[in-house]
């Protein structure tokens, strides 16, 4: 028992929240498990924290249960919004929930640092959702810390290392300015319904500034570039990022040869200030 709240099981029943697949709603409800996804976003106390998708709130509950100062919930599914007023009622003053859709709600506006974000996301907008937060126009970003479900393979992307079919864009997107890993794996059953796939809980802290010095438009042109064409040699899937583009690689330490998987981060900084002069 983590609260004195109905078992979710009993929640959902009462509030008639069958899952829905439009929603990508695969719901956890063991709430021993959603205690245990909150802690691996670390101390709460004194942190609010944004949730994507609560649904009918297992992991809501397991963040107020941990101590998060307050949450901000953002859900687009009415018919939860029930289910979630019970729990707001039972943390005064520590849940506020609103009803939208989470790429267009200005979430900033709704909470106060330190701030981390703790979700199970929807898988089709979950992709979309951690572009956003680790390509804000300022470094560091409003958050500390990013504590989100993905699919097992999405999440091996994130963490992939030069050299492996995983590593690209998310890679190095994700660990030129924070840090990133697996906390732990979900077989399909922790889900109701359980979805095709396994999934993964990955823990990203930002650093203070970028590993490596770069722009980060060029850097991400380029990393595009590369990785669009990674069966080809990088002198020809980067011919259209610079006239001397052969030269640049030279310079950079890269030989013209090697493709996109095998360049690691500092590489492809060195090439991105190249670039830019
Ligand atoms: N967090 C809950 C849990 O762990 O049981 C539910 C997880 S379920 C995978 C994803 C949730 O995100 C659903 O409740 C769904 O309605 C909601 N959702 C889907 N798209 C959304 C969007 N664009 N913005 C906000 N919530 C969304």
């Amino acid at each position: 028992m983590i609260d004195n709240l109905p078992p979710l099981r009993e929640v959902i029943r009462a509030h008639d929240l069958r899952a829905k697949k439009s929603f990508g709603q695969n719901f956890l409800l063991d709430l021993n498990l959603t205690a245990r996804i909150a802690r691996v976003a670390g101390d709460l106390s004194g942190t609010d924290v944004l949730e994507v998708g609560p649904g009918p709130g297992g992991l809501t509950r397991g963040l107020l249960a941990e101590g998060a100062r307050r949450v901000l919930a953002i859900e687009k599914d009415a018919r939860c919004l029930p289910a979630l007023a019970e729990i707001a009622a039972a943390y005064p003053g520590r849940l506020e929930v609103i009803e939208g859709d989470a790429l267009a709600v200005d979430a900033l506006a709704h909470l106060t640092p330190p701030i981390k974000i703790v979700s199970n996301l929807p898988y089709n907008v979950g992709t979309e959702l951690l572009i956003r937060w680790m390509t804000p126009d300022q470094w560091p970003p409003y958050w500390d810390s990013l504590t989100l479900m993905f699919q097992r393979e999405v999440a091996e992307r994130i963490v992939a290392k030069p050299g492996s079919k995983a590593y690209g864009r998310l890679a190095l997107m994700v660990q030129w300015r924070a840090d990133a890993k697996i906390a732990l794996h979900l077989p399909p059953e922790a889900f109701t319904p359980p979805p095709k796939v396994s999934s993964s809980v990955v823990h990203i802290t930002r650093l203070q500034e970028p590993r490596y010095p770069a722009d980060a438009r060029v850097l991400e042109r380029l990393v595009a570039a590369g990785f669009n064409q990674r069966r080809k040699m990088l002198r020809a899937s980067l011919k259209g990022q610079h006239p001397q583009i052969e030269a640049l690689l030279e310079q950079s330490g890269i030989a013209p040869t090697a493709r996109a998987e095998e360049i690691g981060l500092e590489a492809w900084c060195r090439l991105a200030r190249a670039i830019a002069g």
